[in-house]
C-alpha cells in the first residue's frame, strides 16, 4: 500500500516535470482541438448535426497548473438520433479517468524492464491494452494527421516516427534553450 503510493507520487513528479514544458502539453491540447474539429465538421451518421456534450473528467496524475484543461473529454451528441461521437484524444483514454500523458511516462519507462514500472501501471488503473492501443494510434495514425503533415517540416531533424510518441515528447522536454527555439518554430492554428 505504502509502496504503491510511493510510486504514484513518483508518477506525478515525472509528469509534473513533462508538463512544465508548456509546449509539449499546448501539443497535446493542440492535437485534441484538432481531431474534436475533424469529427465536430462531420454529420452522424444518421444525417444529424453534432452538437458539443462533453464528459466531465476528473484526472489522476495531473498537476493543478494544467487540471483545467484535463477536466472535460471533448464528445458530440446528435441532435436527431442522440448517438453519441467522441474523438480520439491523446489527453484521455477511452472511457478511463486518467492522463494520458502518463501513460506516455509508462510507456517510456516499459521500454526497460523495470518492476516499478508496473506498479506504477496499476497505481494509475492503466490495463496494459489500454497503453497497447494508444501506442498503436501515434505510431499508425498520428502521422497521418493534418496536423502533423502541417508542423513536421519543422522538426530539424525529422522525428523519428517509428519511436513516437516518445520522439516527440523528447523535443518538448530538453533544456530551456531548446525549447525556446522549438516554441520559436512551431505555428499554433486555432
Ligand atoms: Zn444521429
Amino acid at each position: 500500500m505504502g509502496e504503491s503510493l510511493s510510486t504514484k507520487i513518483e508518477t506525478i513528479k515525472v509528469c509534473h516535470t513533462l508538463l512544465q514544458s508548456p509546449q509539449f502539453f499546448q501539443f497535446l491540447v493542440q492535437i485534441d482541438t484538432d481531431l474534436a474539429a475533424q469529427m465536430h465538421a462531420s454529420a452522424c451518421q444518421c444525417g444529424g448535426v453534432l452538437h458539443r456534450a462533453n464528459y466531465p473528467r476528473k484526472p489522476k496524475a495531473c498537476p493543478e497548473e494544467v487540471l483545467f484543461e484535463f477536466q472535460s473529454r471533448w464528445s458530440f451528441c446528435c441532435n436527431l438520433c442522440r448517438k453519441r461521437s467522441t474523438p480520439m484524444s491523446v489527453r484521455f483514454l477511452g472511457r478511463r479517468v486518467y492522463v494520458a500523458l502518463a501513460v506516455v511516462v509508462l510507456a517510456v519507462k516499459r521500454n526497460k524492464i523495470n518492476a516499478a514500472t508496473t506498479l506504477a501501471g496499476e497505481a494509475l488503473g492503466v490495463p496494459e491494452r489500454t497503453s497497447a492501443r494508444w501506442r498503436q494510434w501515434w505510431l499508425q495514425v498520428f502521422g497521418a494527421t493534418a496536423l502533423w503533415q502541417a508542423q513536421c517540416a519543422r522538426f530539424i531533424p525529422g522525428v523519428e516516427l517509428t519511436e513516437l510518441p516518445q520522439s516527440l515528447m523528447a523535443r518538448f522536454t530538453g533544456t530551456a534553450h531548446e525549447a525556446r527555439r522549438m516554441l520559436g518554430r512551431l505555428e499554433w492554428t486555432e
